[in-house]
């Protein structure tokens, strides 16, 4: 049944109704049409709109709505700057606050350090106590002495 059918914008193409919609096959889809997924290629979304005409393919066992391009919405996708807000939100909590390094991961939320940070800082901590310990004795035998 194909033959002239009238476009949303008084166009007349070639054609034929189904489902009460134009309908079109792959490669005969009138300028201004587009898939779902076309339009999401062009960083556009539907918004609402109803599909205006179909196309149909594998012998009308797979169709797709068509979509008006001119009231075609744009995508609610992040912005590069929320994006960028985002990636530096994340990379803050991977930097260590010992080496300022990026540890490649979330570094732990109570010391901040990456793990050669963390082992450093032990094994600092642990010859601070070697060191006070000797000290304090040597003090001592030295006060002895006096
Ligand atoms: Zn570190």
């Amino acid at each position: 049944m194909a033959g002239l059918v009238e476009m949303w914008d008084g166009r007349w193409v070639l054609g034929r109704i189904e489902d009460g919609l134009p309908t079109f096959r792959w490669g005969w889809v009138p300028e201004g049409l587009a898939t779902r997924r076309q339009l999401r290629a062009l960083g556009l979304r539907p918004g609402g709109q109803d599909p205006v005409a179909q196309i149909k393919w594998r012998r009308g066992r797979r169709w797709a709505g068509l979509y008006r391009v001119d009231l075609a919405m744009p995508r609610r996708t992040p912005t590069a700057a929320q994006l960028a807000a985002v990636g530096a939100a994340l990379a803050a909590r991977r930097r260590c606050v010992g080496c300022g390094r990026d540890a490649g991961y979330v570094v732990p939320r109570v010391e901040r350090l990456c793990g050669d940070c963390m082992d450093n800082t032990t094994a600092s901590q642990e010859q601070r106590f070697v060191v006070n310990t000797f000290s304090r004795e040597h003090t001592a035998q030295q006060q002895d002495a006096a």
